[in-house]
Protein backbone atom coordinates (compact mmCIF):
# COMPACT_ATOMS: atom_id res chain seq x y z
CA UNK A 1 0.00 0.00 0.00
CA UNK A 2 1.37 3.43 -1.05
CA UNK A 3 1.71 5.76 1.89
CA UNK A 4 1.19 8.87 -0.25
CA UNK A 5 -1.79 9.84 -2.92
CA UNK A 6 0.25 11.92 -5.32
CA UNK A 7 3.64 13.04 -5.69
CA UNK A 8 4.39 16.04 -7.15
CA UNK A 9 7.75 17.04 -8.71
CA UNK A 10 9.12 20.70 -7.83
CA UNK A 11 12.49 22.29 -7.02
CA UNK A 12 13.98 22.83 -3.45
CA UNK A 13 13.05 26.33 -2.56
CA UNK A 14 16.55 26.59 -0.01
CA UNK A 15 18.73 27.47 -2.21
CA UNK A 16 19.87 28.89 -6.02
CA UNK A 17 21.15 25.18 -6.45
CA UNK A 18 17.91 24.28 -7.39
CA UNK A 19 17.73 20.59 -6.45
CA UNK A 20 14.84 18.66 -7.46
CA UNK A 21 12.48 17.83 -5.26
CA UNK A 22 9.75 15.10 -5.29
CA UNK A 23 7.15 15.60 -2.68
CA UNK A 24 4.95 12.43 -2.08
CA UNK A 25 2.00 14.15 -0.57
CA UNK A 26 -0.90 12.74 1.67
CA UNK A 27 -4.59 14.49 2.40
CA UNK A 28 -2.66 17.78 1.26
CA UNK A 29 0.75 17.27 3.71
CA UNK A 30 4.07 16.38 2.40
CA UNK A 31 4.76 12.96 4.10
CA UNK A 32 8.46 12.68 2.74
CA UNK A 33 10.91 13.72 0.05
CA UNK A 34 12.83 12.12 -2.30
CA UNK A 35 14.75 12.78 -5.56
CA UNK A 36 15.34 11.38 -8.89
CA UNK A 37 18.73 10.14 -9.48
CA UNK A 38 18.52 10.82 -13.21
CA UNK A 39 18.20 14.64 -12.76
CA UNK A 40 20.72 16.36 -13.74
CA UNK A 41 20.89 19.19 -10.91
CA UNK A 42 21.58 16.72 -7.81
CA UNK A 43 21.39 13.23 -9.37
CA UNK A 44 18.66 12.11 -6.37
CA UNK A 45 20.88 14.11 -3.84
CA UNK A 46 19.42 16.13 -1.41
CA UNK A 47 21.00 17.65 1.56
CA UNK A 48 19.31 18.18 5.18
CA UNK A 49 17.60 21.12 4.41
CA UNK A 50 15.92 19.99 1.25
CA UNK A 51 15.25 15.87 2.60
CA UNK A 52 14.10 17.46 6.07
CA UNK A 53 12.99 20.55 6.42
CA UNK A 54 10.05 21.18 4.01
CA UNK A 55 7.72 21.04 7.67
CA UNK A 56 7.35 24.42 8.10
CA UNK A 57 4.95 24.85 4.56
CA UNK A 58 2.32 23.15 7.03
CA UNK A 59 2.97 25.68 10.10
CA UNK A 60 -0.05 27.30 11.54
CA UNK A 61 2.24 30.45 11.91
CA UNK A 62 3.47 30.29 8.35
CA UNK A 63 2.65 34.32 6.62
CA UNK A 64 0.57 33.65 3.55
CA UNK A 65 0.10 37.29 2.82
CA UNK A 66 1.85 40.25 3.08
CA UNK A 67 1.33 42.59 6.42
CA UNK A 68 1.19 46.03 6.37
CA UNK A 69 1.53 48.02 9.97
CA UNK A 70 -0.94 50.57 10.41
CA UNK A 71 -1.20 52.56 13.76
CA UNK A 72 1.30 49.88 14.99
CA UNK A 73 -0.63 46.56 14.15
CA UNK A 74 0.78 44.46 11.24
CA UNK A 75 -2.55 44.11 9.26
CA UNK A 76 -2.73 41.66 5.85
CA UNK A 77 -2.57 43.10 2.75
CA UNK A 78 -2.82 42.21 -1.02
CA UNK A 79 0.52 41.91 -2.85
CA UNK A 80 -0.68 44.67 -5.19
CA UNK A 81 -1.06 47.05 -2.09
CA UNK A 82 2.22 45.87 -0.36
CA UNK A 83 4.32 46.47 -3.36
CA UNK A 84 2.91 49.68 -4.01
CA UNK A 85 3.41 50.85 -0.74
CA UNK A 86 7.22 49.66 -0.80
CA UNK A 87 7.58 51.95 -4.44
CA UNK A 88 5.90 54.75 -2.88
CA UNK A 89 8.28 54.69 -0.08
CA UNK A 90 11.46 53.61 -1.91
CA UNK A 91 10.70 57.16 -4.18
CA UNK A 92 9.93 58.68 -1.23
CA UNK A 93 13.25 57.95 0.60
CA UNK A 94 15.05 58.68 -3.09
CA UNK A 95 13.53 62.10 -3.64
CA UNK A 96 14.10 63.38 -0.43
CA UNK A 97 17.98 62.01 -0.07
CA UNK A 98 19.25 60.50 -2.88
CA UNK A 99 19.66 57.10 -4.40
CA UNK A 100 22.68 56.16 -2.50
CA UNK A 101 20.46 56.02 0.48
CA UNK A 102 18.57 52.91 -0.47
CA UNK A 103 20.66 49.54 -0.31
CA UNK A 104 19.24 46.61 -1.70
CA UNK A 105 20.00 42.76 0.01
CA UNK A 106 19.11 39.57 -1.96
CA UNK A 107 18.87 36.02 -1.07
CA UNK A 108 20.71 32.94 -1.74
CA UNK A 109 17.10 31.38 -1.93
CA UNK A 110 15.91 32.98 -4.83
CA UNK A 111 17.37 32.08 -8.09
CA UNK A 112 20.37 33.40 -10.22
CA UNK A 113 17.50 35.08 -12.55
CA UNK A 114 15.64 36.34 -9.39
CA UNK A 115 19.53 37.98 -8.05
CA UNK A 116 20.11 39.38 -11.38
CA UNK A 117 16.93 41.17 -11.65
CA UNK A 118 17.48 42.86 -7.93
CA UNK A 119 20.52 44.14 -8.90
CA UNK A 120 18.90 45.57 -12.67
CA UNK A 121 16.26 46.83 -9.99
CA UNK A 122 18.96 48.66 -8.15
CA UNK A 123 21.32 49.79 -10.89
CA UNK A 124 18.76 50.73 -13.63
CA UNK A 125 15.80 51.37 -11.91
CA UNK A 126 16.73 53.21 -8.37
CA UNK A 127 19.62 54.32 -9.66
CA UNK A 128 22.39 52.68 -6.96
CA UNK A 129 25.48 50.34 -6.80
CA UNK A 130 24.47 49.40 -2.99
CA UNK A 131 23.53 45.86 -3.90
CA UNK A 132 24.99 42.80 -2.42
CA UNK A 133 23.85 39.01 -1.01
CA UNK A 134 23.20 37.37 1.45
CA UNK A 135 26.01 34.42 1.00
CA UNK A 136 28.31 36.72 1.74
CA UNK A 137 27.57 37.92 5.19
S1 LIG B 1 18.62 20.35 -1.32
FE1 LIG B 1 20.16 21.61 -0.27
S2 LIG B 1 21.71 22.05 -1.86
FE2 LIG B 1 19.84 21.35 -2.92
S3 LIG B 1 18.71 23.25 -3.42
FE3 LIG B 1 17.94 22.50 -1.44
S4 LIG B 1 19.17 23.60 0.07
FE4 LIG B 1 20.24 23.77 -1.85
Amino acid sequence: MLHYDRQVTTICPYCGVGCNLNLHIKDDRIVRVTSFYDHPVNRGNLCVKGRFGLEYVHHPDRLTTPLIRRNGRLEPASWDEALGLVAERLNAIKAESGPDSIALLSSAKCSNEDNYLMQKLARQVIGTHNIDHCARL
